[in-house]
């Protein structure tokens, strides 16, 4: 499977790393063919390659503005900060050993910068621990704008053994006042040794170390288009050093075992450069303030939302680093990667809320930090790519349309018609959204506010009239956004305290309300709340004992979570209410009628009786009689008394049960297999992307699109096609393999899908 129109990737990391430039790759290649000898050697090839290695000494030495002390080539920036501590600790210990001997011995303490990169803190802590320093390790805080904190380091550096700070920030861009600090450190401890990580400064600022008492400085030359593997460590003169391998005694005795003479070849391409700038590859400061100045214009015209995390000012123009207000890092980078546009998130992303420590220490608000988007770019970048990379960022914005995301400024939005349920999430909430395409009619469950303008946003977009907005019960762990919307939408709707509209149908004992041609059912469910509420959305009945046959979807709140029933040891909880209220639930809706919880703590998206019975014994003995309610008060106490195992730092609504966890045997396909298969058997392919990050990227096959946030109305229009062959894929094949096995759960016993996703298709 290929992309359809394959766009070259716009590649916007730099900070992660950067490509080999074509002229370093070139040298580094002619290093291995031609220049390959081993600089040891007493032969021409070896003082050939010697000489290359030397030469390289030099430049570096020229590049970071060092007429002294000493430079030795490591293999990238981790290794060099390793190389600074260990000759720093090693000293002090002499220092800490002479100490011992007097009366009272000092406290000493170990410094660094709050948003240094964490190569730096964990270096400290482990070189602090086994050389046996016992220094206290100390972040050195930084302002709203990441300046590092100078009274700070004042009153902590005359009793600190070493101080580390950055050059640049990685995350933000965020460059210090070297000679600023120098002079606040010097002031306060003339001995204290001096790191400072010097990795994303390199060709985006100018450095002169002679000028500074910078005692390290390490370098990474894959920042800047040299190839992973080679780096540097600056030592200043009168810095005390111990090599960390031993070995053959190259580099002077400094760093043993044979030079990575490929590595210097291609770095010395890229010191060159920067020292003769007029043949360079390489833009200067004002042409890159340029770039930076045309990608933020581009940002704020097409996400009026955007808020950048940093100054300019106090930043290298490299790095931009924003949040776009209702977007999560994630959505973000699902975006831009469908646009064939490479960014990074503030943090590593798990499917629980990522934040980043850089943002967080900078005190910025959280949702700026749990949505933060970096775009790097390295001074290589020309004026062609800046433009094609903003028409990439104004289509992407323009795709969010698609999915009703962002509301176009003209009248009509692209949009693709809302019909049926969606599910959105935040965390492991979850806000079940219902459109009726033909009557135009919705309504949401358990809205969120943290959504509140994505709804709102979705109503417009698809011009539905809501018709209710309803929690299911006064939720513990979250606050409900019903007020938000319910004032907007709906403000002369009389309703109950969670939203039931009072105006509503009376069919027997059943309250409901129409949605287009369905009906809306409330049905009491107390037991996890004495407010709890389960709402059935169903085909019109003529008799109660026909319900659960026309039932499609149940949104049961926190009464029966996946893999689990809600808890019931609130002050307003009853377990005895809730045995009663699963009896009532078990004679309305049916086996298979799909359950909409208010959580998805394990990416199961929804459920129904019949597998829940499967694995939650508690739950069939209860529904299938043979349980009584006092065992089920003690069995449901049992299963609340594990909740504080689970919870971490959030409030579970209903502890898990065991079986939960055991994920699900998919297939798995590669591109190879998978197209084999698409054209001998019957399989459909299910692109489960959401409709913009399929608009902008969607492939050359015949790929239908079932986006995430609308599996569960998918798994409930196909329960007549469970043992057909469902392929499933996705950008990446994470979000394709947990829609997997959630059909899988639910009985869809042929569903595969694609390994790796699109990402390794071309
Ligand atoms: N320091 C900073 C600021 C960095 O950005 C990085 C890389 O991400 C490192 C250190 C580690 O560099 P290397 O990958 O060369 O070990």
């Amino acid at each position: 499977m290929k992309n359809k129109s394959p766009l070259s990737q716009i590649y916007l990391d730099a900070n992660a790393t950067t490509p080999v430039l074509p002229q370093a790759a070139e040298a580094a290649l002619n290093s291995m063919k031609v220049l390959f000898g081993n600089p040891s050697s007493s032969h021409i090839t070896g003082l050939k390659a010697k000489d290359l290695m030397e030469q390289t000494r030099i430049n570096a030495k020229k590049v970071i503005g060092a007429d002294t002390g000493k430079v030795i080539f490591t293999s990238g920036a981790t290794e060099g900060i390793q190389t600074a501590i260990i000759s720093a600790l090693v000293e002090a210990k002499k220092q800490i050993e002479a100490d011992k001997l007097s009366a009272t011995p000092p406290c000493y303490s170990l410094l660094y910068g709050a948003t240094e990169h964490k190569a730096v803190p964990e270096s400290l802590k482990h070189w602090n621990k086994i050389l046996g320093i016992n220094a206290e390790i100390k972040a050195i805080p930084v302002d709203t704008l990441g300046n590092l904190d100078k009274q700070f380091i004042a009153k902590e550096a005359p009793n600190a053994l070493m101080i580390c700070t950055m050059a640049v920030n990685n995350e933000t861009g965020v460059f210090q006042d070297l000679a600023e600090l120098d002079k606040v450190i010097r002031s306060a401890n003339n001995d204290i040794f001096w790191m400072v990580d010097c990795v994303q400064a390199l060709g985006k600022t100018s450095l002169n170390l002679a000028n500074t008492t910078i005692d390290y400085a390490p370098f990474s030359g894959h920042k800047l288009y040299a190839p992973k593997g080679i780096g540097f460590v600056y030592i200043r003169q009168s810095a005390p050093f111990t090599p960390i391998i031993a070995g053959g005694g190259q580099e002077s005795g400094l760093r043993s075992g044979t030079e990575n003479l490929p590595g210097m070849a291609a770095i010395n391409v890229i010191f060159e450069m920067l020292l003769n700038q007029q043949d360079s590859a390489f833009a200067d400061i004002d042409i890159l303030r340029g770039y930076q100045a045309q990608l933020v214009d581009t940002l704020r015209a097409v996400f009026p939302e955007v808020v950048f995390n940093h100054n300019f000012e106090n930043s290298v123009p490299t790095t931009l680093n924003f949040a776009i207000a209702g977007f999560s890092s994630k959505e973000i980078m699902d975006l831009f990667d469908a646009a064939n546009i490479r960014v990074s998130s503030g943090s590593a992303c798990s499917s629980k809320v990522t934040r980043s420590f850089v943002l967080d220490a900078m005190g910025l608000p959280a949702w700026q930090s749990e949505s933060a988007i970096r775009m790097s770019f390295g001074p290589a970048m020309t004026q062609a790519q800046v433009d094609e990379a903003c028409a990439r960022i104004t289509s992407a914005a323009k795709a969010l349309t698609h999915s009703c995301m962002i509301l176009d400024s003209g009248e009509i939005n692209e949009k693709q018609p809302l019909d049926g349920l969606v599910q959105l999430r935040s965390g492991s909430n979850c806000t079940w959204v219902y459109a009726d395409q033909q009557s135009k009619q919705a309504f949401i469950i358990d809205p969120l506010p943290e959504i509140n303008d994505r709804l709102d946003t979705l109503l417009q977009c698809q011009q539905l009239e809501l018709v209710a907005i309803i929690d299911t019960h006064g939720h513990a762990d979250h606050q409900s956004g019903r007020t938000f919307l319910a004032d907007k939408h709906l403000p002369t709707q009389q309703t109950d305290a969670l939203g039931w509209p009072q105006d509503c149908q009376q069919f027997s004992q059943l309250q409901y309300i129409n949605i287009g041609k369905q009906w809306l059912v409330k049905v009491a469910t107390p037991g996890h709340t004495d407010d709890s509420m389960s709402l059935l959305l169903c085909n019109p009945f003529d008799n109660e004992q026909d319900i659960s046959q026309q039932c499609q979807f149940a949104f049961c709140g926190d009464t029966i979570l996946m893999g689990s029933l809600g808890r019931t040891n609130f002050d307003s909880s009853s377990a005895a209410s809730m045995f009663l209220s699963l009896k009532k639930l078990h004679s309305l809706i049916g086996d298979q009628t799909l359950i909409c919880a208010s959580h998805d703590y394990n990416n199961e998206f929804t459920t129904h009786l019949s597998a829940e019975c499967a694995r939650n014994l508690l739950l069939a003995n209860t529904l299938n009689g043979s349980l009584n309610l006092t065992q089920f008060k003690v069995q449901k106490a049992q299963l609340d008394s594990h909740l504080c195992d689970q919870s971490g730092s959030e409030i579970m609504c209903g502890a898990l049960t065991e079986s939960q966890l055991t994920g699900q045997p998919i297939v798995e396909y590669n591109h190879q297999s998978l197209n084999d298969a698409l054209q001998q058997e019957n399989v459909t392919l299910i692109d489960i992307r959401e409709p913009h990050e399929y608009a902008l990227q969607h492939t050359e096959d015949s790929s239908e699109n079932v986006p995430l946030t609308r599996l569960v109305q998918f798994i409930q229009q196909q329960q007549t096609q469970k043992h057909h062959k469902w392929v499933l894929v996705c950008r990446s094949g994470s979000r394709s393999l947990v829609a997997a096995q959630a059909m899988y759960r639910l009985g869809f016993d042929n569903v595969a899908h694609l390994k790796g996703g699109y990402a390794l298709s071309s």
